[in-house]
């Protein structure tokens, strides 16, 4: 089977999806391995390195787009290319499939069997192959060293003969994968650190990590069985902006990752908190990029309101990005190995299994995941 690894070009992409520790796994499955020249270029890695790892290197993107039986990438295919790929050929990349349903249609008009690495599902035997969990905890720890980066003052208590130091106060807004993280990296500079979730469970992992847990009754709360947050009502929302405006009063850093899996991000901090907040203080918006949780923040822009910086993140991933690359070509190499049939050296796209079932959104020209497929109308 022929596997090609385009370039990625999406403007601002720092992550690469696949480094050559990994490309040496993908070519001891016995799989012919094609990369673009220069695949590697934002994370410093020659194409030489790939070479050595057992790939081709091709300066041809569209022939091997056309020739090729799996197509591994980071971000979204483009438009246009997708039409240019052979009809049948298995398309693994993040989709981004509730915020853009065209590029399905156009996926499924194609032919493509197009995997959506989103929508792994998050059970133990796919935690492997679980880009949005390997993203979103870089994320986290990049989130807490911006923030940390903008304060003026230090993060960790200081006693010196010239006086002493209080600890930054931080807190952390939803502690799933990324605010975990965020809260431990935190922890390890030696902040003060509060956290809140809406999912009753996650209090024992927060005071696990040394955090303390801000408590607010929102009545019945909960996840989904798929781990993910249930949307609250706007009277329980509002409930929850009014129990969290005096720990936002009172902290240097805030860090806010609240998510609703397919659904635009609530928001959770409203203007009149950000003027209640210490001037130099600093708020990350981690979900900025799907609607924020914070009023007034831009994905990708410093905003500075009454004092207050807001950075409305972008791509936190991207900046560590050999690290990232090597965690999502990681991801991607354990999705193929988990489906591939080492005698046939072939890639067995098994509908039964629920991996598979999850993730897989078109098919034979038709979108097969229900959930997206009753979206799409
Ligand atoms: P996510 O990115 O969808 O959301 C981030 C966090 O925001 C979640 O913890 C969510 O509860 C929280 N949130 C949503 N609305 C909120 C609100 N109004 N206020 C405060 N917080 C709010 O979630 P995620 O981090 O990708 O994953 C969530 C959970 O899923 C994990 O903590 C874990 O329990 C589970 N998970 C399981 C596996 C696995 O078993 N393989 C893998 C990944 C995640």
């Amino acid at each position: 089977m022929e596997l090609f690894f385009p370039k990625e070009i999406r403007e601002g992409e720092t992550r690469v999806p696949l480094v050559p520790s990994i490309a040496s796994k993908f070519s001891a499955l016995g799989a012919e391995i094609t990369v673009e020249a220069g695949f590697g270029a934002s994370v410093k890695i020659a194409d030489s390195e790939y070479e050595k790892a057992g790939c081709k290197i091709t300066p041809d993107r569209k022939s091997a787009l056309a020739k090729a039986d799996i197509i591994l990438r980071l971000s979204p295919p483009p438009g246009e290319e997708i039409s240019a790929t052979k009809k049948g050929a298995i398309h693994i990349s993040y989709l981004d499939p509730f915020f853009n349903l065209e590029r399905v249609k156009k996926l499924a008009k194609a032919g493509a069997s197009a995997i959506c690495m989103e929508m792994i599902p998050r059970t133990t035997i796919a935690q492997k192959m679980d880009a949005l969990s390997s993203q979103a905890n870089l994320a986290g720890y990049v989130a807490v060293l911006q923030a940390v980066n903008k304060l003026d003052k230090i993060a960790p208590m200081m006693m010196t003969p010239a006086g002493t130091l209080s600890p930054a106060k931080v807190f952390i807004i939803g502690a799933g994968v990324a605010g975990l993280q965020a809260i431990a990296t935190a922890k390890r500079l030696g902040a003060r650190v509060e956290a809140f979730d809406t999912r009753p469970v996650v209090e024992e992992q927060v005071c696990s990590l040394g955090a303390k847990f801000l408590k607010i009754d929102l009545g019945e709360t909960g996840q989904t069985d798929g781990g993910y947050a249930k949307e609250l009502t706007p009277e329980q929302l509002e409930l929850q902006r009014q129990g969290m405006a005096k720990a936002c009063a009172q902290a240097d850093i805030v860090i806010t990752t609240a998510q609703l899996f397919g659904r635009k991000a609530p928001v959770l901090i409203k203007s009149d908190v950000i003027d209640g907040m210490m001037p130099g203080s600093v708020v990350v918006d981690m979900a900025a990029e799907t609607g924020g949780n914070v009023e007034g923040s831009k994905p990708g822009e410093e905003v500075v309101q009454n004092g207050v910086t807001i950075i409305g993140a972008s791509n936190l991933a991207g900046c560590v990005p050999l690290d990232a690359s090597q965690m999502y070509a990681s991801n991607l190499f354990n999705f193929v190995d988990h489906f591939w049939d080492k005698e046939a050296k072939t890639f067995n796209l098994n509908r039964e299994d629920e991996i598979i079932a999850g993730s897989l959104l078109t098919h034979d020209g038709e979108i097969v995941n229900e959930t997206i497929k009753e979206k799409a109308g």
